[in-house]
């Protein structure tokens, strides 16, 4: 059967416009159908106007530091609305070039949604029906609100890009990734930064030693962060600066339902009562499976509602494939990528590849950062014997002017292989520096190696190659 196209894409996201692009080039027919704008999360609300806050955020903290040498430096006030015009201009133009980059390749653009209605059929949302050899969903995810009433008060990742006025105070709810770096960014940009965790301390699953210096130095910085803290009610504060409903039974409040995000009213399982400009549910991300017609056809969706795929992205429908944060895997942009290419290999290049998801380095944009590569401490110790080799200390260029900021760096070492198992490194531009120590966790090299490599000096990461003794076996 000769079908309209080879490979029909659902999602222009990273891992989607990859695999379009990579087929494409194989000679094959592809189309692919965004109903939002080309790029998807990392490019348009996440990744990447992320990044560029963070870049906006530091210069606070950096004219302080510039003071301290010895320059007449005042940051002044933060110009959020020029900085949006300028951010929004600057998406458009790199959703120009996704779409250049599918044009040149020879990819059909859809601007619709997709539901697939076959095996080897899409449906778009303007009526047009496509067949296709293969169907590849690479669809994403969006954040997802608490379930609770009144939760339409906050706003989630996507919104922040869009404010029109950066708010005084804001509570933000989440221990993860996106709580922490917004908790980091909207305070270097001048705003009253509260912090609700619900566990014993933010970062679940990073290092232990890592994540309380992280919580330490945003604490350092004037983030109001509370662990082991919820919230049990909220409700819409006036406008005034009151509330509506102060000293009302909490039925009552939760009855006020709201609909979309505004100042609010949070009472908190620590028992404060307390009014904030905006909340922010950073409180994770779903995948976006639903409504695709998938089940119907007997694709598997688990209960976290992700597509469930082999180690090549395939899933229980032979023609139907799926890879990115549909599918739970990794979430990262990097990971879709490899996906995305991994899928090409398999299906159109005749070589199956499983994409490897071993040592992934990754990096939480904080200030400072974290950058992680490989297990944990507390991970590695399920798994062997190991040494830590660790060290924390305030930087040099930090430290000379009193700053009290410290960072950390930190290697896990196989007692019986002598492999550095994991690396966690809490400091300035941490993000590339484990892009680096990646290479080395990924190939495999020893402690002995690390330690033959000859240190820079003067900087931070030449710990990474001094480390003698460890600091503790395990
Ligand atoms: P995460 O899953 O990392 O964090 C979600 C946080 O919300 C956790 O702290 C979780 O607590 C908490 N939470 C969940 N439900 C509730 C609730 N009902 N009430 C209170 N707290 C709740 O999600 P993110 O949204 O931060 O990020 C999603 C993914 O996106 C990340 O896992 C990451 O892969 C990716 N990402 C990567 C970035 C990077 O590479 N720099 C940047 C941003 C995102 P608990 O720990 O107790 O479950």
């Amino acid at each position: 059967m000769t079908y309209d196209v080879d490979l029909f894409v659902i999602g222009g996201g990273s891992g989607g416009v990859r695999a379009a692009r990579t087929s494409a080039e194989t000679g094959a027919r592809v189309a692919l159908a965004e109903e939002s704008r080309m790029g998807g999360t990392c490019v348009i609300r996440g990744c990447v106007p992320k990044k560029l806050m963070v870049f906006a955020s530091e210069f606070r903290e950096l004219s302080g530091l510039a003071r301290d040498y010895g320059w007449s430096a005042d940051a002044g006030d933060f110009d959020w609305s020029a900085f949006r015009t300028r951010l929004h201009s600057e998406l458009d133009r790199l959703e120009g070039i996704y779409r250049g980059l599918l044009e040149r390749s020879g990819v059909t653009m859809h601007d619709a949604r997709a539901r697939v209605t076959g095996p080897n059929e899409v449906t778009l949302d303007t009526g047009e029906v496509i067949t296709a050899g293969h169907i590849l969903v690479a669809t994403g995810g969006h954040p997802v609100r608490p379930d609770m009433p009144n939760a339409a008060l906050g706003m989630v990742s996507d919104d922040i890009f869009n404010l029109d006025t950066l708010p005084e105070s804001i509570l933000i709810v989440g221990g993860g990734y996106i709580a922490c770096e917004f908790a980091c960014i909207l305070n270097g940009l001048g705003v009253k930064v509260t912090q609700f965790y619900r566990g014993a301390q933010i970062l679940r699953g990073f290092d232990e030693e890592a994540r309380g210096l992280i919580a330490e130095m945003m604490r350092e910085q004037g983030i109001d962060l509370h662990v082991g803290t919820n919230i049990v009610d909220m409700w819409p504060a006036d406008a005034d600066g009151g509330t509506t409903a102060m000293g009302a039974p909490a039925a009552k409040r939760s009855a006020d339902i709201a609909t979309e995000p505004g100042p609010v009213v949070v009472k908190a399982t620590n028992g404060t009562e307390q009014r904030f400009d905006r909340l922010f549910f950073a409180t994770g991300r779903a995948p976006n499976s639903r409504n695709l017609g998938l089940e119907d056809l007997g694709v598997e969706i688990n209960r976290r509602g992700a597509i469930e795929v082999d180690a090549f992205s395939k899933t229980a429908v032979p023609s139907i494939y799926a890879i990115g944060d549909v599918t739970d895997r990794i979430q990262l942009t990097p990971v879709a990528i490899r996906e995305g290419v991994a899928f090409t290999e398999t299906v159109f290049k005749d070589n199956p590849t499983a994409v490897d998801h071993e040592n992934v380095p990754s990096a939480v944009f904080t200030q400072p950062e974290l950058g992680t590569v490989g297990l944990s401490e507390e991970a590695a110790r399920e798994q062997e014997e190991i040494e830590v080799y660790c060290t924390s200390f305030r930087p040099m260029r930090t430290a000379f002017v009193g700053n009290p900021h410290r960072v950390l760096f930190k290697l896990i070492v196989s007692k019986a292989t002598r492999k550095v198992l994991g690396c966690h490194i809490v400091a300035d531009a941490a993000g590339e520096l484990i892009q680096m120590v990646g290479i080395a966790v990924k190939a495999g090299l020893t402690k002995e190696d690390f330690d033959r490599t000859v240190a820079v000096h003067p900087t931070m990461s030449e710990e990474l190659v001094t480390m003698r003794e460890p600091v503790r076996t395990a």
